[in-house]
């Protein structure tokens, strides 16, 4: 199939790298040229614009930072919107606004164009090794023909409805739940390690009883070996995403006194250790307020 990859930051290149691997003719597209040497060399191809590459292409993927950097490929005379042909498909994978999402959607309907929701669960080496999940919505027929894509890119597929929007507001409830698990462990091998007993020990007792989930495996170990940087997923990130599941919780009406907790540690982090850490790094800040 004719693929065209539009942001080639730690999740896109290694997505990218796996539709290529697969047999696909891969066009790319990243704002900052340079990122795209590895994977020219690996046989892709390079389009001078976002529309030039979505004019190529029959499906076109985007794994831009954020809201506004999907706003900045689809706008304007050289964007992804102008040049997307008629009957083609988008994947939007980014982790965005609910908001957006249906924006999005319905700009890309008016044109004839078709358009996915299909953000992800996974860090970078997640990506690299094909083991993503992919949660997505959005026409079933859309869904179907981008199954076996998925399926080149990640280990398992969920289908939430033909509102693609609602995958990204799936995924932002993701993400606050695996922040809140990485704040209860910091919170719990904080006290456990002023009290005497190691994080790896605490560490070790949850995952092998009640919390045999990889959350907690893999946040688990990056708390106790403190590998905070580099940032797999950066803090700044991290604090778009818990924003963005405010907005949504502002406008249902939802009080969510936990996920004002966590954006307070998340910017208290990132004051204290610049925008390079990883989301995690909250466990340096839940361990510096106790004088660790
Ligand atoms: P990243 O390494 O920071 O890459 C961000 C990408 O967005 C880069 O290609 C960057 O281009 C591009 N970009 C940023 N601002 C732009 C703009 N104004 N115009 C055009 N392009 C722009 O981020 P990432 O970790 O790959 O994450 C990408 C998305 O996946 C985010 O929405 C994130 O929330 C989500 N996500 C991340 C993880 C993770 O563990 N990292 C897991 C699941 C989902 P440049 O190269 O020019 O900077």
């Amino acid at each position: 199939m004719k693929i065209g990859f539009i942001g080639l930051g730690k999740m896109g290149a290694a997505i990218c790298a796996n539709l290529l691997r697969a047999g696909h003719e891969v066009c790319v597209w990243n704002r900052t040229p340079e990122k795209t040497h590895l994977l020219l060399k690996a046989g892709v191809s390079l389009a001078a614009s976002p529309r030039e590459l979505a004019r190529r292409s029959e499906t076109v993927f985007s794994m831009l930072a954020d809201d506004a950097a999907l706003d900045a490929v689809l706008d304007g005379e050289e964007g992804l919107l102008a040049g997307l042909n008629a009957g083609a498909l988008h994947i939007s994978m980014s982790t965005i606004a609910v908001a957006t999402a249906e924006r999005v959607a319905a700009l890309h309907a008016a044109r004839g164009q078709r358009y996915l929701s299909a953000p992800v669960f996974g860090r970078p080496d997640a990506a690299a090794a094909a083991k993503l999940f992919v949660v997505t919505a959005g026409a079933a027929a859309d869904v179907q023909a981008a199954t076996p894509l998925f399926e080149v890119i990640g280990q398992r597929t969920f289908h939430v409805g033909d509102k693609p929007a609602h995958a990204n507001l799936v995924k932002l409830c993701g993400n606050f739940a695996i922040l809140s698990a990485i704040e209860t462990m910091a919170e719990a091998m904080t006290v456990a390690e002023k009290g005497g007993v190691p994080r790896a020990a605490l560490l070790q007792v949850l995952t092998g009883t009640l919390f045999d989930t990889p959350v907690y495996r893999n946040y688990g170990a990056i708390l106790v070996e403190e590998r905070y940087r580099p940032a797999g997923f950066g803090a700044p990130l991290g604090l778009k995403d818990m924003r963005l599941l405010g907005q949504e919780a502002d406008t249902r009406r939802v009080p969510m006194p936990l996920l004002s907790l966590l954006r307070d540690h998340l910017l208290q982090t990132l004051a204290q250790e610049g925008e390079d850490i990883d989301w995690s790094g909250i466990g340096r800040t839940i361990a510096g307020n106790a004088g660790l």
